[in-house]
């Protein structure tokens, strides 16, 4: 386990705990409903963000969207998972941090979500800050203190 202080952990950045955009599974604008749900099954993830081809973050896409999506009134129409998009079921209206962004404002981001996706000022996904990440930290800090 690392050493990490209070202090050390409170003046960090959103940048130092991320996890890089590189290593985050996502889907692309254009892509339809069965590969996403594909990548979610195949990953185990719930929600993961959706990207365009220049890496500008659009919004999210969870399983539960697209399951509600394809849920119809007398049977869940598969059809619908060749037929649309990404874009028409993501959610657009999400958190965003920046790397810049002091640690304590994404903690105070993930007290509701799982996970937020870190943009830089031209909206480029970057990465995502998650609760399991921040939760990790404090851990170390405090079997830290209590030595
Ligand atoms: P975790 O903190 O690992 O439990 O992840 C919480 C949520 O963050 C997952 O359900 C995903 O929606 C998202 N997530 C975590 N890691 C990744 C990753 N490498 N790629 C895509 N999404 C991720």
């Amino acid at each position: 386990m690392i050493e990490i202080e209070p202090t050390q952990l409170l003046e960090s950045t959103v940048a130092e705990h991320m996890i890089d955009a590189d290593k985050v599974a996502h889907v692309q604008i254009g892509n339809n409903l069965e590969h996403a749900l594909l990548v979610l099954t195949k990953t185990g993830y719930t929600a993961i963000p959706v990207l365009d081809p220049s890496y500008h973050l659009h919004g999210l896409i969870g399983t539960n969207m697209i399951m509600d999506k394809i849920f119809g009134l007398e049977r869940i129409e598969f059809e619908k998972l060749d037929q649309l998009k990404v874009e028409e079921v993501m959610l657009t209206d999400i958190p965003r941090l920046k790397t810049t962004d002091p640690v304590l404002k994404g903690v105070h981001a993930v007290t509701n979500n799982g996970f937020v996706c870190v943009v830089n000022e031209e909206q480029v996904f970057e990465g995502i800050f998650t609760r399991r990440v921040v939760l990790k930290r404090l851990n170390e800090v405090i079997h830290a203190a209590k030595k």
